[in-house]
């Protein structure tokens, strides 16, 4: 079989050809009749125009008779600045995403909205980072509507947007990029303390300077909507199956998810970690994003211990795609599992 390597090499000129000939040429019979049983692997693929994208990021499963489909919004790749890490020395941070085989000390965050279908209602929970910042991005990220299309669901059919928290990578794709409603027909769901945190700018001195920078961007999105959005409380089945699980640090109102159906259940963490290649692997790690350290580490590892204790499949908003797997205890630190991809 070796002997057939070298022609192929023909298809790929230069100085290659002498080197071909001879070994083709003292190989020629079983050359001839490797040649006839590998028809076109060579040639074929050297002619192939390359896509130059990726093809669209949807996941289906099932959890218990609900159909759950991941739908990637993209990823963002960007050099992580010193100090973006708290609990962590720059250098201990670079090493992680080294470790992680993230390299040349750029962070890659990914965001996945999810959506279920219950058979009677369809829900999308969070939004992606919108239209404008897929123009914005030439396409990295805001794919969630485009998505959304190829696993053949209208956003005019969802009936019910279920907001974590109101972060623009969760809220931005309520709106279109000339500013109209993405999902004309849904009733937006928003966590109460969520609400009342960003959408009263006297809080504005109790955020961290990354938090503090985001009021504008909730006003901007969140007025108009008002007439479709309805407040929810923590510990509450606030949809068929769903609960509601307060889970306060990264920000103040932020919630997580239990999703029930028949004997399936799935956590929906939102962002109780970040990256977990990072801030799952390093439970005490903090992020830019968490608004309240204390609170934060003490919502997660009450989260991740309840989630590796009971076994359940959790699914994180910046996960890898598809961005569902389990938790398991590491030591001091958690990890995660990701799910195996399944063709049905
Ligand atoms: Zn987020």
């Amino acid at each position: 079989m070796k002997s057939s390597l070298p022609r192929t090499k023909i298809h790929t000129g230069g100085n290659d050809n002498d080197r071909t000939h001879t070994s083709s040429s003292a190989a020629a019979v079983a050359g001839a009749t490797a040649v006839s049983t590998l028809p076109s692997t060579g040639p074929a693929n050297a002619s192939a125009p390359e896509a130059g994208k990726q093809a669209p990021g949807i996941y289906r499963y099932k959890v218990g008779s609900y159909e759950m489909t991941q739908i990637a919004d993209g990823a963002r790749t960007f050099p992580m600045p010193d100090n973006f890490v708290t609990g962590a020395t720059p250098a201990e941070a670079k090493k992680a995403l080294a470790d992680a085989y993230m390299p040349d000390g750029k962070l890659t965050i990914m965001f996945n909205p999810l959506v279920i279908n219950t058979g009677s209602k369809l829900i999308l929970i969070d939004t992606g980072n919108g239209p404008a910042a897929y123009a914005q991005t030439k396409g990295q990220v805001g794919q969630l509507h485009g998505n959304l299309a190829a696993a053949g669901i209208d956003r005019k059919a969802i009936d019910v947007v279920l907001i974590s928290h109101m972060h623009g990578d969760h809220i931005n794709g309520l709106r279109n990029a000339d500013g109209t409603p993405a999902f004309p027909n849904a009733e937006i769901l928003v966590p109460t303390g969520e609400w009342a945190f960003w959408m009263n700018d006297a809080n504005r001195s109790k955020a961290n300077p990354y938090n503090h920078n985001y009021f504008p961007n909730v006003k901007k999105v969140m007025t108009g909507l008002e007439s479709k959005v309805t407040k929810y409380e923590w510990g509450k089945e606030i949809l068929p199956g769903i609960h509601s699980i307060g889970t306060p640090g990264h920000t103040p109102g932020h919630t997580s998810f239990m999703v029930q159906s028949g004997n399936g259940k799935l956590l929906v963490q939102s962002d109780v970690c970040n990256n977990p290649l990072m801030f799952m692997n390093h439970t005490d790690w903090i992020a830019p994003f968490d608004n309240d350290p204390a609170l934060t580490l003490k919502t997660r590892h009450k989260f991740y211990d309840m989630a590796s204790a009971e076994k359940v499949l959790v699914a994180g908003y910046h996960f890898s795609f598809p961005a569902v797997g389990h938790v398991e205890k590491n030591g001091k630190n958690f990890r995660l599992v990701p799910v195996l991809w399944t063709p049905i």
